[in-house]
């Protein structure tokens, strides 16, 4: 059995960045920019404008009473002119007027007929000078999946349309003669397909556009055309059908008619993962129990797709995790277990979810964290604390 870090250095070796393609800004969010570098070709803000409604005026006429000579709002091109004795109402976000160096908020003037006494003010007071965010020329480095706040500052400099990474296609295949689709009836013998959902839904969150190639029944053949269809894609994925069984066809099929490169990583849940290639493209066997299928996919296939679009690391949060009970496991592998995790005073505790089986799914969709407890041990320890994979919310 490989280690987990032996098996992933092998899988990421075989990953290459996917090629770019123009989104529009509105559909950037969750993808990853081509070039994170973008040379700002504009000043933000563009011009000298008001950080409060006030009055805009010079400072040298402060303290004092001045003569209100106009009005500049949000969105007008500002151009009356403050001289000596004057002040302009205006609005935040408008233009300094020329002549003006100052603003002095309404909640500082107070205002008679059409004048406006001040106190003394320094020059620049609430005025955002042009590029005092962003000057024209830096260098914004905007790396990693495109959040709200970078796809605002990317609308802010005028970006629109942008160069992202392209999606890696992830061709998605179930075997398995007991499964059926949601939504029908089950006859005795027969499961729900689970898999083809949680995949499905794991790829798209880590990146990848899923591409559903059905389900295959346990046959040789059927395995095998199923992957050389799955090869326009840039990976391709299998749950079930990679373990010793007799009706386990997916390892046959790369030994035989592509390459297997590895089978079997001592990871609890999840140990008969299979990577290979057919026609020239990665294939990653997952285990078909389904908490291992998504278990793998976390630890291998999502750091993969991350890699092909050129992101390092699987992009989740790692904390330190006590728990709060001893939770058994395999001594020869790495377990990730099922936890509840929060944070109470100063600490960071975890509970186990439920049963750790690798078919109790239930467990899986209550925990946020797995917990990853070394080989060697028998049992998460609560005298000890542990990395957590925080996946998902944290309270
Ligand atoms: P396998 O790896 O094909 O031997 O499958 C191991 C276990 O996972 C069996 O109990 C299967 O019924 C179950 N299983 C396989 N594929 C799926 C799937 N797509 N959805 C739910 N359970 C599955
Ligand atoms: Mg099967």
């Amino acid at each position: 059995m490989l280690t987990l870090e032996e098996a992933l250095r092998r899988l990421l070796a075989r990953a290459q960045v996917t090629g770019d393609e123009e989104v529009p800004l509105a559909a950037a969010s969750g993808r990853v920019l081509a070039e994170p570098r973008v040379i700002a070709p504009v000043d933000v803000p563009p011009f000298a404008n008001s950080a409060m409604d006030g009055f805009a005026l010079r400072a040298t006429d402060t303290p004092g009473t001045l003569r209100i000579v106009g009005e500049v709002a949000a969105g007008s091109a500002g151009l009356i002119e403050v001289s000596g004795g004057t002040a302009v109402r205006i609005m935040t976000g408008a233009p300094l007027p020329p002549g003006a160096d100052t603003v002095v908020p309404l909640e500082e003037a107070g205002e008679s007929e059409a004048k406006v006494t001040v106190p003394l003010t320094a020059p620049e007071t609430y005025v955002r000078a042009a590029g005092s965010d962003t000057p024209a020329g830096t260098e914004v480095c905007l790396p990693g999946v495109l959040g709200p706040a970078a796809v605002a500052v990317l609308a802010s400099l005028g970006c629109d349309p942008v160069r992202v990474r392209r999606r890696p296609r992830v061709a998605l295949l179930s075997t398995g003669d007991e499964l059926v689709d949601p939504g029908l009836s089950l006859r005795r013998g027969q499961i729900y397909d689970s898999n083809t959902a949680a995949l499905t839904a794991a790829i798209t969150e880590a990146g990848g556009e899923p591409q559903r190639m059905g389900r295959v029944p346990d046959t040789r053949e059927a395995v095998e055309n199923a992957l050389r269809a799955g090869a326009g894609s840039h990976l391709i994925v299998t749950s079930g059908g990679v373990s010793v069984g007799q009706h386990d066809h997916v390892r046959g099929v790369l030994e035989g008619s592509g390459s297997l490169d590895f089978w079997r990583i001592a990871v609890q849940p999840g140990k008969p993962l299979a990577v290979g290639e057919i026609a020239g493209v990665t294939v990653i066997g997952l285990p078909g129990n389904p908490v291992s299928a998504l278990v793998t996919f976390e630890l291998f296939v999502r750091p993969m797709i991350r890699a092909m679009l050129g992101l390092s690391g699987d992009g989740r949060l790692h904390l330190q995790a006590r728990p709060q009970e001893l939770i058994r496991k395999d001594r020869e592998r790495r377990a990730f277990l099922r936890v509840y995790v929060w944070r109470e005073a100063a600490e960071t505790l975890a509970r186990s979810t439920g049963g750790q089986g690798s078919a109790q799914l239930r467990p899986l969709a209550e925990a946020n964290a797995l917990l990853v407890v070394p080989e060697g041990e028998e049992a998460a320890d609560p005298a000890r604390t542990y990395e957590a994979i925080i996946l998902g919310e944290l309270s």
